[in-house]
């Protein structure tokens, strides 16, 4: 079992509470290296997620806001906070997630960069009065909380994900009732010891509730009380949530699945692009809504660059994170890594030819699967079509610069692309042509707290990051005034 200072309470929390854990029942919580059990987390019942609806209801506050000042020292708490403890909470994810060790404590810097980003632009969500005087009036624009929010996160990045919400949450002055994914809660409770022993926020300002999300998914979408709810994971689960919450017409963020194009062309540099495919790909052991998931290779260049591809992936390490020098860890579940499996081994009975990595039938039993590359890759392929999350890397060739477009568009997803190409005219043109809502030009980078991010067609609806991410949960209010 894990044990870790920041883990001394395995319960929820609501109302500024650990709670009791009222029905006693549990949920275990598996290391994905190991396929031991490391912990047993709470399954909650719908009275206690309606608890801390309520909790997050009396934290509102709407005639009398929190003040930007006060915002402002809570974002700067948890983001000090999480840079001091940025070692352990590491650790907690890297146990229950399987990243690298120096991976999962780099999420959580970049988790503590939404918080430092949010306290620094908050002044933007101050109220301002318009230059113009239409109607004879002075118009002024406020920035209200929308009010209590569901904010229900995937276990991809257990840290990075809720950073991303809730810095814009609390930054508007909202409540927040929290889900974790049943597959990484720990980093979560860990989080929330964290801004239970360094923050002063008011009872009921976050709330955490874990276990099934049946339950939970439930309450937060009939709740009258829940007038949003931010959730990132699959377009499954989203497209459920907009027709569960329909009839209230909540406000949804969602930030959903991905199917990356990356392209190729043949005056790239193609070091670099491969370089910044390796980065990419293997990110979270291919687990990332933004990692490449179609691999455009000009004809010119696909053999060269399928080799330079073959000969740095002959040289990644696979393992157990916790030990430092791995680079890749365990995918997260079994049914992660039949999935991966299955798009393999479908891509090779339809012709994809393999270029590095284990044929299906030579794969352990054990959640690691080596990285692996494949070429001639068509569009009937499951690997082509589905998001893969996972360490596969399937290249298709192309011969023009429309074809390509026309290519990476071929999916109902439209999260992250990537283009590489040394002419610039190019890359304007076909980054503008590609409907995704991240164009990385020469660079395999996915996003940052200081710009906005989000998807494009059936990836989602909103951004998360930069200064439209800070004005996700409010709502301008617009108060002429005649004399
Ligand atoms: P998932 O199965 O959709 O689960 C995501 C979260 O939703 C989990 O907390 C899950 O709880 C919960 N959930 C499931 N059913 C629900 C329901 N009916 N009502 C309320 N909540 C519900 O996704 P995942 O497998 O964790 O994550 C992988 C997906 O996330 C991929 O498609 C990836 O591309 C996407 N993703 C997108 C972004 C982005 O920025 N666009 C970022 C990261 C990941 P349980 O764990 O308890 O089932």
């Amino acid at each position: 079992m894990i044990e870790s200072p920041l883990l001394e309470k395995m319960t929820g929390y609501i109302g500024g509470r650990w709670t009791d854990n009222a029905q006693g029942k549990t949920f275990d919580v598996y290391n994905p290296a190991t396929g031991k059990v490391i912990a047993q987390a709470p399954s909650m019942t719908e009275d206690e997620v309606k608890a801390a609806v309520a909790a997050g209801k009396s934290a509102l506050r709407l005639t009398s806001p929190y003040s930007i000042e006060t915002r402002r020292k809570w974002l700067e708490d948890i983001r000090d906070a999480l840079k001091a403890n940025k070692e352990e909470v590491g650790r907690i994810l890297c146990m229950e997630h399987g990243k690298p060790l120096q991976e999962a404590q780099g999420e959580v810097d970049y988790a503590a960069g939404f918080f430092d980003y949010c306290s620094k632009h908050i002044q933007a969500l101050d109220a301002h009065t318009i230059p113009e005087k239409p109607k004879d009036c002075t118009w002024t624009v406020h920035y209200r909380p929308i009010g209590v929010a569901g904010l229900i996160t995937p276990w991809n990045f257990p840290i990075g994900m809720i950073a991303k919400k809730l810095s814009a949450a609390l930054a508007a002055g909202c409540p927040s009732v929290i889900k974790p994914a049943s597959e990484t809660p720990l980093t979560m409770i860990a989080l929330f010891s964290l801004m239970d022993k360094h923050t002063d926020m008011p009872d009921g300002m976050v709330n955490l509730v874990m276990g099934k999300a049946s339950v939970i998914g439930k309450v937060l979408c009939e709740s009258p009380d829940v007038p949003m709810l931010s959730f990132t994971g699959s377009t499954e689960v989203g497209r459920k949530l907009i027709l569960d919450t329909a009839e209230q017409v909540k406000k949804l963020a969602l930030e959903l699945g991905g199917n990356a194009p990356f392209i190729v062309f043949d005056d790239a540099d193609l070091d670099a692009a491969a370089d910044n495919l390796i980065a990419n790909k293997f990110r979270g052991g291919g687990q990332t809504c933004v990692c490449a998931n179609r691999i455009f290779v000009h004809e010119k260049v696909a053999d060269v660059f399928g080799q330079k591809l073959a000969e740095r992936v002959n040289r990644m390490t696979v393992g157990d994170g916790i030990n430092g020098d791995v680079d890749l860890g365990p995918l997260i579940n079994q049914a992660g890594f039949d999935k991966v499996k299955r798009h393999l081994e479908d891509a090779l009975e339809k012709g994809a030819g393999l270029v590095a990595g284990k044929k299906p039938e030579d794969l352990g039993d054990n959640l690691f699967f080596p990285p692996t590359v494949i070429t001639d890759v068509d569009r009937d392929m499951c690997c082509y079509r589905e998001e893969t999350f996972g360490p596969l890397v399937p290249m298709a060739l192309f011969r023009t610069e429309e074809e390509v477009i026309e290519a990476g568009n071929d999916t109902e997803f439209g999260l992250a692309s990537y283009v590489f190409t040394g002419d610039a005219e190019r890359a304007q043109r076909v980054a503008a042509g590609l409907r995704f809502g991240h164009c990385g030009w020469n660079t395999g980078t996915g996003p940052t707290p200081e710009a906005p991010f989000g998807g494009m067609k059936a990836s989602g609806i909103g951004r998360e990051g930069g200064l439209e991410g800070l004005f996700e949960f409010v709502e301008a209010q617009t108060v002429p005034r005649g004399f």
